[in-house]
């Protein structure tokens, strides 16, 4: 054998956990047994390429697996490999069979009403929260389902770009390489990075979101339910908001990873609602904590996969158009003057959800912008966006605009919403 690659034997319920570098490529093949990622299943002899990624190979009944570098070792591209034989894996498998019974059941009840399970997956940061969405996902898939992935998470955008809220149908197994489909996500532009910057627009968009995925008719769609997964805010305003997604999508399985605290509050709260059951799971010892500066990269680079694809191998397009040609709007009217600037008795006149035209400054570099569906600018805010464009340029004096946008051709939609979120692609 090449000495270059180096070969693990996982007993049954063993997983190998795999750390590669930044910006390096470990390469990873299942020559016997079976293995899943993230509940992907693996194909025996397919070679993969892990880019950067955190994660583990499971395996349910014994496996062996290789993994090589191009041009250098293994230890060169990963910055750790171990084996644990300590996962939560039986549980999430227990989980997933308790979903299964009651898509079951609601595929059963046909068109009377019931749905399948709405699962929020919630818990602070970093305790594999996005990884346990997406092996239920998965398992979902093997059994035959359709669910629907839904990402409350505007910090990292596991569907789309952050800034987002978005939800998508995954029919088929989650790819190890290039994450979730894409091809038809429903996207809701909040535009900010956190959501403490318009809470009562991060709602809105919620509750928007909500009301166009209960309106699919297909029974299937609805048996197979949600899994939806939110973002590590969990204190004071972030806890509001986990309690508004759960009513706002009637999620009626919440799983909470990783805290004791969160969990008895959540019990609490949700004690008078018989039809939602709160669950604790353990979070896995292979979750990998990230640093503010480690998110922030990782923020960066999902938005550099947008425009360049997860491998780089598509071509963004940089397009120059006259500024009085685009129709830039922002949903919320900027800050809120507080309460002791204001006359004794009246109340801030700002509204968080008002539709404001933007004129053109120099304060659009940089900014991702969404393109929408809408027809009216009063649509912005109800109706979902066709994909985004980066605004790389503005000339005041020429008054052009420069953006990069993933696809050549004009804009799917004549109204841009702009909002906080600021890229700066290397
Ligand atoms: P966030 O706070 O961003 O919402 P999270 O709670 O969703 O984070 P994940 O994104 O699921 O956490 O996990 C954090 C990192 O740990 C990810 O890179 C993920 O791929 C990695 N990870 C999760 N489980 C394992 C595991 N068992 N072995 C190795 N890496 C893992």
């Amino acid at each position: 054998m090449d000495s270059k690659v180096q070969a693990h034997t996982l007993a049954q319920g063993h997983e190998l956990r795999i750390e590669v570098k930044p910006d390096k490529v470990l390469l990873l093949k299942l020559v016997q047994g079976e293995a899943e990622i993230f509940g992907t299943e693996l194909a025996l002899g397919e070679q993969l390429s892990l880019r950067g990624q955190k994660l583990a190979v499971f395996t349910w009944n014994g496996c062996t697996v290789e993994l090589a570098a191009e041009d250098a070792q293994v230890d060169d591209v990963a910055e750790s490999v171990y084996e644990s034989d300590d996962t939560p894996m039986l549980s999430y498998l227990n989980v997933h069979e308790s979903l299964e019974q009651r898509r079951r059941a609601a595929r059963e009840a046909g068109t009377s009403g019931r749905t399948g399970p709405r699962t929020i997956v919630v818990g602070p940061t970093d305790v594999g929260k996005s990884s346990l969405c997406r092996i239920l996902l998965n398992y979902a898939v093997r059994t035959g389902w359709a669910p629907t992935a839904v990402d409350l998470d505007i910090g990292q955008g596991s569907i789309t770009v952050p800034g987002s809220i978005a939800a998508t149908p995954v029919e088929g197994p989650i790819d190890v390489e290039e994450g979730m489909p894409i091809d038809l996500p429903l996207v809701f532009y909040y535009g900010h990075q956190t959501p403490t910057e318009n809470p009562e627009l991060y709602r809105a968009v919620v509750e928007r979101m909500s009301s166009i995925l209960d309106k699919r008719e297909n029974v299937d769609v609805q048996a197979a339910g949600l899994i939806i997964n939110t973002m590590g805010f969990i204190e004071g305003l972030g806890y509001e908001l986990l309690l508004h997604a759960i009513s706002a999508l009637r999620a009626d399985v919440v799983l909470v990873l990783g805290q004791e605290r969160l969990f008895n509050q959540l019990k609490t709260h949700l004690r008078a609602q018989q039809r939602v059951s709160v669950v604790r799971l353990h979070s896995s010892g292979g979750v990998v904590s990230r640093t503010p500066p480690v998110r922030k990269q990782a923020r960066m680079q999902r938005v550099k996969e947008y425009f360049y694809g997860v491998r780089g191998d598509l071509s963004p397009h940089s397009q120059t158009i006259r500024l009085d040609d685009l129709r830039i709007y922002r949903i919320g009217g900027g800050p809120r003057a507080p309460t002791s600037a204001l006359p004794i008795g009246a109340s801030s006149v700002a509204d968080p959800i008002r539709v404001t035209p933007v004129s053109a400054s120099l304060d659009l570099m940089h900014s991702m912008l969404a393109v929408s569906h809408a027809a009216t600018p009063d649509q912005l805010l109800s109706v979902n966006v066709a994909g985004f464009v980066l605004i790389t340029d503005v000339d005041i004096v020429q008054r052009t605009i420069t953006y990069l946008a993933p696809c050549p051709g004009s804009l799917p939609g004549r109204y841009l919403i702009a909002g906080s979120f600021k890229v700066f692609l290397e």
